[in-house]
């Protein structure tokens, strides 16, 4: 048989495990591979830096529930593909990057941009590997595919030396292996599932919490038979958000903080407790919090707080045996407890400030006014990216989300640089679908040349700069030295998309601020709309400091 070569052997190995797109940056040695990824039918789509590209490969993963995949150079390139690694390792999301490596018998020598790639990949990874042979290329691909959606999902490094990727091999050695399976859906032990249901129903302040891994398990069909039936107040980490529609009757997101302080009896549906949900301590959980807790991950169970039923295994598959026992002896918490008056008397107080603030039309903007346009120009549909710190924290408590898996943000490692990348994912995984990239401007700044790459893949995401002059809000001049948080005052980031042939706005006032965004979301070319806001504007008053000391 004939020689078939290196690259065309990686395209169909990653062809037949169900990856259809590739983010990356090209150089030495992946840019024939890049190419032949193209002519076998792949998308490929070249970033302007490897941690923008290795950032949208986690989302792809999260989003596709295939492994999202980063092609890089070698040495540096791989480096800062570990940004994407790292995030994919904290999120729990299947990500596979491939990294370009020098010559193997230049190991050792100094190679040009040798580096210990294997090594530095390592602490971030489920499996950190090397083909040894072109003819094997498959099999490593097969197995890095299915490590990294197999139990936890999570990042996998596949190393891959100029000589794999430049040799052939004869085709009839070449063992293709078969596309890896999703996971397996495991249930959880059924004496587990009458222990949580008799934990819930012996509950006096019960709680659902929505995490993020009830949306990769796509459970939502589950999640909602089972919240509906029980009628149990229910709240969403911030990804989580959507899995149910925030305006569902039974969430109780504006009153969180009272509902995590008080309720007896948390049911966390693939949400950890983390810092993200305040390690499930005092004071903002109650001392004696019964934990029921479901999550593919054994070894999560029992972080920081003991855990009264452990419920391991896929959330969709163990909400259908929870919803199956309760249709064979149905139960719901009373609508008319003192619980369900207690938040929603929080709901309402809650939702008053907020939309007051909402409703402020002074100018400079505060983070509010700004959120109100938002909410009101933003399709249902649309996917909402977003990061920077009050931006984010803020938006996620008045933006809306009305599906599951349609908001990305900072995420469990509460990353910055994230918000383009995720907004280019979502964008190419999902032509014709409106996707918002809500930024703040220091956040911006980390990815903004991105924007190029949206430019170029005629991608019409709609970028939002909430622009307060630096982190956590600047100054309205420069001191000299400037201060380490303070950024150019009015810098005109919407030129940047200009200079590419996006479309951007700069605006100060609520009225064109509305204007703008309805031309930016109507546009069919990436835009910008770049929002002056008051530099010292912050959050409505919190009880408790956003990150829980001690
Ligand atoms: P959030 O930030 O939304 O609270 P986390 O990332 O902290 O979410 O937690 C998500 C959890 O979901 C992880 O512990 C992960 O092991 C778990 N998980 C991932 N996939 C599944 C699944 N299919 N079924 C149940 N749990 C899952």
């Amino acid at each position: 048989m004939a020689d078939i070569k290196g690259t065309t052997v990686i395209a169909r190995s990653l062809k037949r495990q169900g990856i259809d797109v590739v983010f990356g940056v090209v150089g030495f040695p992946v840019m024939d591979l890049a190419e032949e990824l193209q002519r076998e039918g792949l998308r490929f789509y070249g970033f302007r830096n490897e941690q923008a590209a290795s950032y949208a490969a986690g989302a792809a993963g999260y989003l596709t529930g295939r492994p999202g995949t980063c092609v890089t150079v070698s040495g540096p390139g791989m480096i800062h593909g570990i940004a994407g690694l790292s995030n994919a390792w904290a999120n729990c999301w299947p990500m596979m990057l491939l990294g370009g490596a020098n010559d193997t018998y230049q190991n050792e020598r100094g190679g040009f941009q040798e580096a210990p790639q294997i090594e530095a990949a390592r602490p971030f990874v489920k499996l950190a590997t090397r083909p040894d042979s072109v003819a094997r290329v498959p099999e490593y691909l097969e197995k890095a595919t299915r490590t990294a959606l197999y139990g936890r999902p999570g990042a996998v490094y596949v190393d891959l030396p100029n000589d794999i990727i430049s040799g052939t091999a004869d085709e009839a050695t070449i063992a293709w292996s078969p596309r890896s399976p999703d996971a397996p859906k495991s249930l959880a032990d059924p004496a587990a599932i009458d222990r949580a249901l008799a934990a819930l129903r012996s509950a006096q302040r019960p709680l659902v919490v929505v995490g993020k891994g009830a949306a990769y398990a796509r459970a939502e069909v589950e999640v909602r038979r089972f919240v509906e039936a029980t009628r149990l107040p229910f709240l969403a980490s911030p990804m989580g958000k959507g899995v149910l529609p925030d305006d569902h009757a039974l969430s109780v997101a504006p009153a969180r903080s009272l509902a995590l302080a008080e309720a007896d009896v948390v049911f966390l549906v693939g949400a950890r407790l983390n810092w993200i949900l305040h390690f499930g301590l005092p004071p903002r959980f109650a001392k004696d919090v019964r934990i029921v807790q479901l999550d593919v991950a054994a070894e999560e169970i029992g972080t920081n707080v003991p855990t009264e039923a452990a419920l391991v295994g896929d959330a969709g598959a163990i909400l259908g045996q929870m919803n199956a026992a309760l249709a064979a002896e149905p139960w719901q918490f009373a609508r008319d407890s003192e619980w369900w008056t207690k938040l929603g008397a929080s709901i309402a107080q809650n939702q008053r400030q907020v939309e007051a603030m909402m409703n402020d039309d002074g100018v400079p903007m505060g983070y509010y006014r700004v959120m109100r346009e938002i909410r009101e120009a933003m399709p249902r549909d649309a996917f909402l990216c977003s990061e920077g710190a009050n931006t984010m924290d803020i938006g996620r408590g008045v933006l809306p989300n009305f599906a599951p898996r349609l908001r990305l943000d900072a995420g469990s490692f509460g990353t910055m640089g994230v918000g383009l990348a995720f907004a280019i994912a979502a964008a190419t995984l999902n032509p014709g679908r409106k996707v918002v990239c809500l930024e703040g401007d220091s956040a911006f700044g980390f990815s903004g040349m991105e924007v190029e790459t949206a430019c170029r893949y005629k991608l019409p995401i709609t970028f939002i700069v909430v622009n307060n002059n630096g982190i956590t809000g600047g100054l309205d001049e420069l001191t000299n030295p400037p201060l380490p948080h303070v950024y150019t005052p009015n810098a005109r980031y919407e030129k940047v998309i200009e200079a590419f042939g996006g479309k951007g706005w700069f605006v100060t006032t609520p009225e064109a601020l509305k204007s703008a965004l309805k031309a930016a979301l109507a546009s069919d070319v990436p835009t910008l709309v770049n929002v002056m806001i008051d530099p010292k504007a912050g959050r409505k008053p919190q009880k408790f400091e956003w990150l829980t000391k001690k």
